[in-house]
C-alpha cells in the first residue's frame, strides 16, 4: 500500500540506568526528524542481554517519568516491566502492533544495539512488526554482516517519508547529535562520589540524590 499515513509511533528500549541527555537528545532529533506524532520509552524490565541493571524496576521508570514530564507526545511505556520473565522487544513490538492496528511502528536503536541486533531473541521478526531507525552513536560503527547484513542490505531506505507508507520492514540510518554519554559513565561518576550534572536532567538527579541511587555505601553496589 503507498498511501501516506497520517500517524506512526516511535519505540525507544532500554535499560535506563538511569536515562540520560544522550538518550533524550537522540530521540528528540529522531522525533523532529522522522515527524513521529507518538514517541514510546520502553524500560526493560530484565534485559536478556547484560547484567541486571542497578536501580530498580520502579526508580528506572520513576526517573524516565521524570525526563518526559511536560513534553508532549512522548509516552513511559512500562509494559516490559509488568511482564514477568526476560524482556524481548519482538513481544513488546507484537503488543504494541496489536493495539495499535495499520499504523507504521519505528523501533529506535542506537548503533552500538543494532550492531548485535541478531543476538536478539526472534530478531528477524522484528522486521515483520516494525521499521528499524538506527541512530549514529559516538565511538560506533554499523558492523552488520552474515545474516543480519543479507537481512538489512534489502530493506535499507534514505527516505524517511517510506517509514510512513509502510507499516514495517525497512531499515534507515539517522544521524544524530553525538553526546558521549552513557549510564555506565554517570554510575561510575556517581559511585565516586562526584557531581553528574549537565550529564542528564536535574529532575533525575535530584531524584537519585534522593533515593541514594548508584551510592557506593547503598544497596545497589552489589
Ligand atoms: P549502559 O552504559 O548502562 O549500557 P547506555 O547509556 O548505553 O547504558 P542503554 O539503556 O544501554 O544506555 O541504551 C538504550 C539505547 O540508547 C540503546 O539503543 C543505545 O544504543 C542508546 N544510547 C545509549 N547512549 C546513547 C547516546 N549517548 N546517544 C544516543 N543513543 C544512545
Ligand atoms: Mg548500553
Amino acid at each position: 500500500m503507498n498511501t501516506v499515513r497520517a500517524s506512526a509511533i516511535g519505540i525507544f528500549g532500554g535499560t535506563f540506568d538511569p536515562v540520560h541527555f544522550g538518550h533524550l537528545r537522540a530521540v528528540l532529533e529522531a522525533r523532529e526528524k522522522l515527524q513521529l506524532d507518538e514517541f514510546r520509552l520502553v524500560p526493560a524490565g530484565r534485559p536478556p542481554h547484560r547484567a541486571l541493571p542497578v536501580a530498580s524496576a520502579a526508580d528506572r521508570l520513576a526517573m524516565l517519568r521524570l525526563a518526559v514530564t511536560g513534553q508532549p507526545g512522548m509516552v513511559v511505556d512500562d509494559r516490559e516491566i509488568q511482564r514477568a520473565g526476560n524482556s524481548y522487544m519482538v513481544d513488546t513490538l507484537a503488543d504494541i502492533r496489536q493495539e495499535s492496528g495499520d499504523v507504521p511502528l519505528l523501533l529506535l536503536v542506537g548503533q552500538d544495539a543494532a550492531n548485535s541486533l541478531d543476538t536478539w531473541h526472534d530478531w528477524k521478526r522484528i522486521f515483520k512488526l516494525a521499521h528499524l531507525v538506527v541512530m549514529r552513536r559516538p565511538e560506533s560503527r554499523l558492523r552488520w554482516t552474515g545474516e543480519l547484513e543479507e537481512c538489512v542490505k534489502n530493506r535499507l531506505t534514505e527516505s524517511p517519508e517510506r517509514l510512513k507508507e509502510e507499516t514495517a520492514g525497512f531499515v534507515l540510518t539517522l544521524e544524530v547529535t553525538q553526546l558521549a554519554i552513557s549510564s555506565t559513565g554517570i554510575r561510575d561518576i556517581l559511585f565516586a562520589g562526584q557531581s553528574p550534572g549537565y550529564l542528564l536532567p536535574d529532575s533525575i538527579i535530584d531524584y537519585i540524590r534522593e533515593n541514594r541511587l548508584y551510592f557506593a555505601g547503598g544497596a545497589g553496589k552489589g
